[in-house]
């Protein structure tokens, strides 16, 4: 009933595509029987959850914030969301995006923008010299970044306990760390992506964003393992992610890729960044210097990579099978092209474009395959550190903290959110494990956070070191 009303209190934010009140209830109260019973169903029994709407969720509507799919209706859950419920979780709804998920700001999604709730915080409109919110015109408002920005808002404004996003280049830690929050980007293969509506297939993966570690901990226990719906996932088994507390790091070694201080990082974030490192030390752990040398190449091998695989991924939205179709009927050709011109914004439209450009066969080889060389390369200069003894790598999650909307729109949108993701994009290229932690509060009041990037498949250690930070 208190997370309803926060959805209600918090309409101004836009976090919520779709709320499902009626469905809520009605599973609170059959887990309050449960309960009475002693029998609870599983480790969320009657904890509120929200949903990223790229993810497919049976009989309610999935619209991955774009024209395209308004009104598709799957007729089946997501692995992901089918294992919150057999868990006794509670869907409070869909949470806002950038359409289908591209984008940094959660600003491109159709059905608006969402605001982050920091935005609202009182010594942040003290600095700003506003008023308290409520009393004036509300322009000045801060982006959650994203594209879970909603997942990101929607656990920030106490509307739920945990949310699921997505992370494909950094789609859940970049809006965690904008808007004070844990966000993990589980290994790639260790969380079920089927009914997760693909952006990248090769990079995507489920993301959880919660307060705390623990928290965060709980729900990747549910979520993890094997499914054959998604043959990437791992065959082993996992076991359960309890976090001890950890009260020694002097045999940690933290890794501080060099590559990472670069001109555009905020002096702030960069002193927190040195702070959290120094603390590392101070408490005993070997903190070093480390080199990841194709970093500056990540930003561009991401696009010619994402681009393509959008491409390709795109290709079934064509007014047949789901969602929108426009009203020509003149030719099945003419009804493709108006279908998807009405149904995709001008990022998603552009992404396809240039995906096609370096699938076509004159420059396959010139881009597509060398990307994927490079990819190689990123992903070897983790594998080279890892193997050098670092146990866990150290770095800023975000360039800054959360920007005014009147600002990020001014600036061309597309690069600005392509120089957002440099911390965070070459991990998904390397399938590695990775969690933004909220380290301290900006001088205009604001959350930043740090991120730490374990070894593949160490994704419990990861969350132990990130839960000793916290
Ligand atoms: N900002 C990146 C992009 O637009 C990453 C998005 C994501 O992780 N979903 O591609």
């Amino acid at each position: 009933q208190k997370c309803l009303s926060m959805i209600k209190k918090t309409k101004f934010l836009n976090a919520y595509i779709t709320v499902t009140e009626e469905e809520a209830l009605k599973q609170a109260e059959e887990s309050e029987k449960r309960y009475a019973k002693g029998q609870p169903l599983g480790d969320l029994d009657g904890i509120p959850v929200a949903i990223k709407d790229n993810f497919s969720t049976s009989a309610i509507e999935t619209t991955c914030g774009s024209n395209m799919l308004k009104g598709y209706v799957p007729p089946y859950n997501a692995t992901v969301v089918q294992k919150l419920f057999d868990q006794g979780a509670l869907l409070m709804g869909k949470t806002n995006l950038d359409e289908f998920a591209m984008g940094s700001g959660s600003t491109d999604g159709v059905f608006g923008p969402v605001k982050n709730p920091w935005s609202y915080s009182k010594q942040y409109r003290e600095k700003r010299k506003q008023k308290p919110h409520g009393e004036n015109e509300d322009s000045d408002w801060l982006i959650t970044g994203g594209s879970s920005g909603g997942s990101a808002a929607a656990v920030s404004a106490f509307t739920c306990f945990a949310a699921l996003g997505s992370d494909t280049g950094g789609s859940t830690r970049n809006p965690a760390a904008q808007c004070g929050l844990v966000g993990v980007k589980p290994s790639y293969g260790l969380v079920s992506r089927h009914g997760l509506i693909p952006l990248v297939n090769s990079m995507d993966v489920p993301g959880i964003l919660t307060r705390c570690v623990d928290d965060a901990a709980v729900v990747l226990g549910v979520l993890a393992g094997h499914d054959p719906k998604d043959s990437t996932t791992i065959q082993d088994p996992v076991k359960p992610f309890l976090l001890p507390s950890l009260t020694d790091v002097s045999k940690l070694c933290i890794g501080i890729p060099k590559e990472y201080l670069v001109p555009e990082l905020s002096s702030e974030v960069q002193s927190l960044w040195t702070k959290a490192a120094d603390l590392f030390e101070s408490r005993g752990a070997k903190v070093i210097e480390v080199s990841l040398p194709h970093t500056s190449y990540s930003i561009v091998c991401y696009h010619v990579l994402c681009t393509s695989e959008v491409a390709s991924n795109m290709a079934r939205f064509d007014g047949l099978e789901y969602g929108h179709r426009c009203d020509i009927d003149v030719s099945t050709e003419a009804m493709y092209a108006a279908t998807r011109r009405e149904g995709f914004n001008d990022v998603v439209r552009g992404r396809i474009l240039s995906g096609n450009f370096f699938l076509l066969k004159e420059n396959y080889e010139t881009y597509f395959i060398k990307a994927q060389k490079v990819r190689r390369l990123i992903a070897n200069d983790f594998v080279n550190v890892f193997n050098s003894g670092v146990d866990v790598l150290l770095t800023p999650t975000t360039l800054s903290e959360a920007v005014p909307y009147l600002e990020f729109i001014k600036e061309d949108n597309r690069t600005r959110s392509a120089q957002d993701d440099i911390f965070t994009q070459a991990v998904n290229m390397a399938g590695l494990p990775a969690i933004s932690v909220p380290m301290a509060l900006s001088n205009q009041g604001l959350p930043i956070g740090l991120q730490f990037i374990g070894r593949a498949f160490c994704d419990q250690q990861l969350l132990t070191v990130a839960k000793w930070f916290e």
